[in-house]
């Protein structure tokens, strides 16, 4: 016999939302937790329930890394020179590296330095010489067009995880 249970608790949940729901996914170490270390983010990066994802998608899911929007994720993976369709495995352990620095770095920084995720003595000169703030705010983010701040190539703007993300094509090569 069944257990009985009142049609009201019982959600559909798709393969797509069972990841992120409140209810089952267990939240990841906080970014702003500045107890956290880059090394405890690069373990965790190539732990076996996250190395064989997307970054795309893995900066989205809270029970990877907490305090990650989607502002976040695109300023991520520029800074480490990560290409968002990667995985974890498909990674060198430089750019392991340099994503753990930057997963913990840019959110911290940003939420000390209202929002902004860019070097801040670069948005500092770009502002002095007449940038708008959408525009000295982030490197890559709402940036497609631009010239990327680091080598000049042009910022895409491409669709991935259903969230729009910014890429240097150039700094993060697939390959
Ligand atoms: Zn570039």
């Amino acid at each position: 016999m069944g257990a009985l249970y009142s049609a009201s608790d019982i959600e559909v949940l798709t393969a797509e939302s069972v990841p992120t729901h409140p209810y089952i996914a267990r939240l990841g170490p906080d970014t702003l937790d500045t107890a956290l270390t880059p090394a405890e983010v690069a373990e965790r990066t190539l732990s076996a329930p996250f190395h064989r994802r997307q970054f795309a998608t893995l900066l989205l899911d809270q029970g990877f890394l907490g305090g990650i929007g989607n502002y976040l994720r695109t300023e991520i993976l520029y800074v480490a020179g990560i290409h968002p369709s990667k995985r974890p495995v498909d990674c060198t352990a430089e750019q392991i590296a340099a994503f753990a620095a930057a997963a913990l770095a840019l959110p911290q920084q940003s939420y000390r330095h209202n929002g902004i995720t860019n070097d801040l003595a670069l948005a500092t000169h770009l502002k002095q010489t007449g940038y708008r703030r959408r525009d000295y705010r982030h490197w890559a983010f709402g940036r497609q067009g631009k010239p990327c701040h680091r080598c000049g190539n042009t910022i895409a703007k491409i669709m991935i995880g259903g969230r729009r993300c910014y890429i240097c094509p150039q700094c993060q090569r697939l390959n």
